[in-house]
């Protein structure tokens, strides 16, 4: 019902009140990173106890605050107003996009450095990754579809299927343009297609596709990963081979064809640098100047989640419905505590920091 005249509490409530809920030094001074996959959600399922963690920390808890969260998750293929309208639906609650850390949100660094060049961007559905590329600021993403689309025996293996035909760019004539760099921004559709044109740039000289330089002593295309994880965990009893899989077996055919060992960059947990992105998003979702103090990461993943967390000082919570399912701890990356569920770590962490 809409009540036109309905106020605050801070209004109606004793001075004294007021006070105490305006001044910053009450607000909380810690904040969560919540996992997505095996800890929100399974597969297309909700996970049950993660709607009322979620609303413990939306305010309703015994102190009435809103604890501020982030969802950090080494998913990603979509925009992060798509994930968090995804994340809003399915949960029935609301998630803003700057509470989504996709594992390609930290690859919005590297604008500066490739706006204006083409770069490739490899994975995920149809041109949804081009779609993230452009919407960070990159102007010439480009993607395995593109070059396929353009000349056919770079795959002869499979066509480039009417819709993506479609979609594919015919205004770029890769025979005159060096793509920059690699960017791997979610997992391959197409393994063999996209190891083979990476290894066709990798190969190239200085990034003109059909070219092949002879001196592998420099790599001239730098590549970049965006989810290190080797494992992940859906419907199927046995878990998935991820992107981490994926620069095994890229790898692999680089040392096999150059001799060398492949340099690159990878994004995600455990990797700092999202850390770092993650807890400036945090620090962003408290009032002003509020210093945060502690950070509560819940996941289900021991190398990414538990690992990442603890090397970067976090408190470290691993619950057990997702991809670690043991009696104890992890015994390779022991977490701070082990749950059985979301909503017993969130009631863990609240009663730590004094308010339950
Ligand atoms: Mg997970």
């Amino acid at each position: 019902m809409f009540k036109p005249f309905q106020t605050s509490r801070a209004i109606t409530g004793p001075l004294y009140l007021q006070i105490r809920l305006h001044s910053t030094t009450n607000q909380p001074k810690f904040g969560f990173a919540l996992d997505i996959d095996g800890v929100l959600i399974k597969g297309n399922r909700v996970i049950p106890q993660a709607q009322r963690a979620l609303r413990l920390l939306n305010g309703e808890n015994a102190s009435g605050k809103k604890i501020p969260f982030v969802l950090l998750t080494n998913g990603g293929g979509v925009t992060e107003e798509k994930k968090a309208a995804q994340m809003s639906r399915k949960l029935d609650m609301d998630i803003l996009p700057s509470q989504i850390v996709l594992s390609h949100s930290p690859m919005r660094s590297l604008v500066k450095k490739y706006k204006d060049t083409p770069v490739l961007v490899v994975g995920g559905r149809e041109r949804s990754c081009k779609d993230v590329a452009e919407q960070y600021g990159f102007q010439r993403p480009i993607q395995p579809d593109d070059i396929h689309h353009w000349e056919k025996s770079v795959w002869p293996f499979r066509r480039v299927t009417d819709d993506e035909a479609y979609e594919a760019q015919k205004r770029y004539d890769f025979s005159r343009e060096p793509i920059e760099a690699i960017m791997m921004f979610h997992d391959s559709r197409d393994w063999g297609r996209d190891l083979q044109i990476m290894m066709d740039v990798l190969r190239s000289k200085n990034g003109m596709i059909g070219t092949q330089k002879t001196d592998y002593s420099v790599q001239d295309t730098p590549v970049y990963f965006s989810n290190p994880d080797f494992l992940w965990s859906n419907e199927f009893p046995v878990p998935r081979y991820g992107q981490g899989a994926f620069k095994t077996a890229l790898e692999a055919i680089y040392k096999r064809h150059t001799g060398k060992e492949l340099k690159s960059t990878s994004f995600g947990k455990p990797h700092r640098a999202t850390y770092e992105y993650a807890e400036k998003i945090l620090t962003s979702l408290l009032p002003n100047n509020t210093p945060l103090q502690r950070v509560f990461a819940v996941g289900d993943n021991p190398a990414a989640d538990i690992a990442g967390a603890n090397a970067y000082g976090w408190t470290s919570i691993l619950v057990r419905t997702g991809v670690f399912d043991g009696k104890g701890n992890s015994s390779e990356f022991p977490a701070k505590l082990v749950c059985d569920d979301i909503e017993e770590a969130v009631h863990w962490a609240l009663n730590e920091e004094g308010l339950k």
